[in-house]
């Protein structure tokens, strides 16, 4: 990062009393939080607000999540170095910008095409090159680059698409939040010998995934 970070203090404050303090513990996951610069992936007049335990609106109706559930989503995940991630809901790309910080390969699928052209104004001026943001129907996944080791949902379908499970290697993780459309339960679905294990991480609230086999929003009537 070129630009002076006027934000690194808050930075700071976010990764320790926001994430770590409530038990987000893994070294790789604080360090790319230490290091994005979340102010760059908010809109202009939310700089400072961006480092506040809360999600923030980003236009379109659409949100960036809350510093912590970001945190627990991406230490779920359990990404390796190697490993090739599939995000679902790029929204500001801030998410995407960390998986870059863990993975060799990120896939950032959006449905809306003004926000994907913002997120990825937002990744070019925090420095981030690895992250390909696709625009399309992320509830069919992205099967030119399937499978994927790990995948996350970042908008709440009523139940995980099938082609997001189809997608999924083996010994794969997907993390989503899954259920009615106010409010949802995060799971965590674990690829093993072809069957898929399922754990439930608690609730949460997060805009619906509109889509083919998402809920069926514009376009989908
Ligand atoms: N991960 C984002 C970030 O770091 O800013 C936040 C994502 S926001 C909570 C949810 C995003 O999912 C929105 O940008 C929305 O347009 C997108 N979305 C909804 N349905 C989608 C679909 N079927 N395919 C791709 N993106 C979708």
């Amino acid at each position: 990062m070129t630009e002076t970070d006027p934000c690194k203090r808050e930075r700071e404050e976010m990764v320790e009393f926001q994430v770590r303090a409530r038990g987000v513990g893994d070294r790789r996951v604080l360090a790319a939080m230490r290091k994005i610069p979340r102010h760059f992936f908010v809109p202009k007049g939310y700089e400072r607000a961006a480092y506040e335990d809360r999600p923030l609106p980003i236009g379109e109706g659409q949100t960036i999540s809350q510093p912590y559930i970001v945190a627990v989503m991406t230490e779920q995940l359990e990404i390796k170095p190697q490993d090739r991630v599939l995000e679902i809901g790029t929204g500001s790309g801030y998410q995407a910008a960390l998986l870059a910080e863990l993975a060799a390969t990120v896939i950032s699928v959006e449905r809306l095409a003004d926000l994907a052209d913002r997120a990825r104004k937002n990744l070019a001026r925090a420095g981030v090159t690895g992250v390909k943001v696709v625009v399309g129907d992320g509830t069919e996944g992205y099967p030119p680059e399937a499978p994927y080791d790990a995948i996350i949902v970042t908008a709440a379908p009523p139940d995980i698409p099938g082609p997001l499970i189809d997608q999924l290697a083996e010994g794969g993780r997907l993390i989503a939040p899954v259920g009615p459309r106010d409010c949802q339960d995060l799971v965590k679905l674990v690829k093993r010998e072809g069957r898929v294990e399922k754990i439930p991480l608690g609730g949460v609230c997060f805009v619906p995934l509109i889509g083919q086999f998402g809920w069926r929003g514009e376009g989908f009537l």
